[in-house]
């Protein structure tokens, strides 16, 4: 194959691309994870998490892909038939139900159109109905990354709480975590799961599960097998910055990197970058004459967008030629949207510039391939990002 030169355009909605500061962190040697360098290094990145997550409890960090901590969020705090209630944003949520199904759980699915993120007052109107509390977990996607919606936890919460029902909170944010804002306490979340590769800016390998007291109490009873997820080994061992079997080490240098990289530009400057690049990325996709696949403003990612292709044509083929030419991924249509769209990550190490030459690609993509549509959506994005 003939070399490319320059950068491999990463823009799919994650993995995301890994900045030089944080590959420079990993690229050490391994040291011993029973040694008191690495107690220090333990110590730093579990208290990193509870910034990044907004909580004041432990975060459990994993060796393992975002699916591990979907399992381990199950697996701790449930017991063989229980009920869990979940919300059919995508295919995210459609994989994490297919979780729960295979470990014994009796999950019910509210279904969605896979235009819009998790309805709170559906959530509440089934919790009303449960008057013998026999759903124990509400699960959701806070960002549907099959979609680009993104499920509004605060008032999920108030809907649970004016139901007066006692369920679990579990909520996924593997691809919202430290691009979108999220608060694990304000928000009264019992289970937050996470995942290194999307807006940590990491590569893949480490799954996060956020937990409430009331998140704690329900592990004491929870009857599900469980035992390399099992939260019990591993928090009696992080409370001296140790693990229960071999971390992730080089990870753990990438992660006290990259939450030192989001803390020096702020939390909440990250948020707005994220809000920003996803208007400009909307204003392209409307100049452009397509059309977003979220139908609700306000649940618009600012993490991913998913852009439709006019009826008739493959947006698949339209991914293939953008690669072949411009050396630049983009997200594929999953599951039910396959072939119909396409989706832009912009998220974790991303800025004005990385944004435009990704648009330019899609851009030059559409006339390629096609695709029938109005030119001048960058400029539309440069005009606004300009300002
Ligand atoms: C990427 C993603 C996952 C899956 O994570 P893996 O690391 O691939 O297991 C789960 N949920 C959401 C919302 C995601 O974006």
């Amino acid at each position: 194959m003939a070399r490319t030169a320059g950068r491999h355009f990463l823009q799919i909605p994650g993995p995301t691309n890994v900045p030089d500061r944080v590959l420079r962190a990993i690229d050490m040697p391994t040291i011993d994870h029973r040694g008191p360098e690495f107690a220090k290094l333990g110590k730093k990145v579990l208290a990193d998490c509870q910034k990044i997550f907004q909580c004041a409890g432990p975060v459990i960090i994993y060796p393992s892909s975002g699916t591990g901590a979907w399992e381990a969020a199950l697996t701790n705090t449930l017991s063989p038939g229980d009920k869990v209630l979940m919300y059919e944003s995508g295919h995210f949520a459609t994989l994490w139900k297919g979780i729960a199904e295979k470990l014994g759980l009796e999950p019910e699915f509210i279904a969605g159109d896979w235009r819009h993120a998790a309805d709170p007052e559906a959530i509440g109107a089934r919790l009303a109905d449960d008057k013998n509390h026999e759903i124990k977990a509400v699960c959701v996607v806070h960002n549907e990354t099959a979609t680009g919606c993104t499920s509004r936890i605060g008032e999920i919460r108030r809907a649970i709480d004016a139901a007066n029902h006692p369920a679990l909170f579990m909520v996924d944010t593997i691809s919202s975590l430290a691009s979108i804002d999220y608060r694990h306490d304000e928000w009264g979340v019992d289970v937050t799961v996470g995942g290194s590769q999307k807006g940590l800016m990491l590569p893949p390998g480490l799954g996060f599960n956020a937990l409430s007291d009331k998140a704690l109490k329900a592990s004491q009873d929870s009857k599900l097998p469980k035992s390399y997820w099992s939260w019990d080994d591993m928090l009696s061992a992080n409370g001296n910055g140790f693990f229960p079997y071999t971390p992730a080490t080089n990870l753990l240098y990438g992660l006290s990197e990259a939450s030192d990289m989001l803390f020096e530009e702020g939390l909440d400057n990250v948020f707005a970058r994220h809000d920003r690049h996803a208007e400009a990325t909307r204003i392209a996709v409307n100049h452009w004459g397509l059309e977003v696949l979220c139908q609700e403003p306000k649940e618009f990612s600012s993490s991913l967008t998913a852009i439709l292709v006019p009826e008739g044509h493959d947006a698949d083929m339209l991914r293939n030629i953008i690669l072949d030419k411009f050396d630049m991924s983009l997200g594929t249509g999953l599951a039910k949207v396959a072939g119909k769209v396409f989706r832009i990550g912009h998220l974790g190490d991303f800025n004005d510039l990385t944004l435009l030459g990704t648009l330019a690609g899609v851009e030059m993509g559409l006339g390629l391939a096609d695709v029938p549509h109005n030119k001048g959506g960058v400029q539309a994005a440069m005009d606004f990002l300009g300002k």
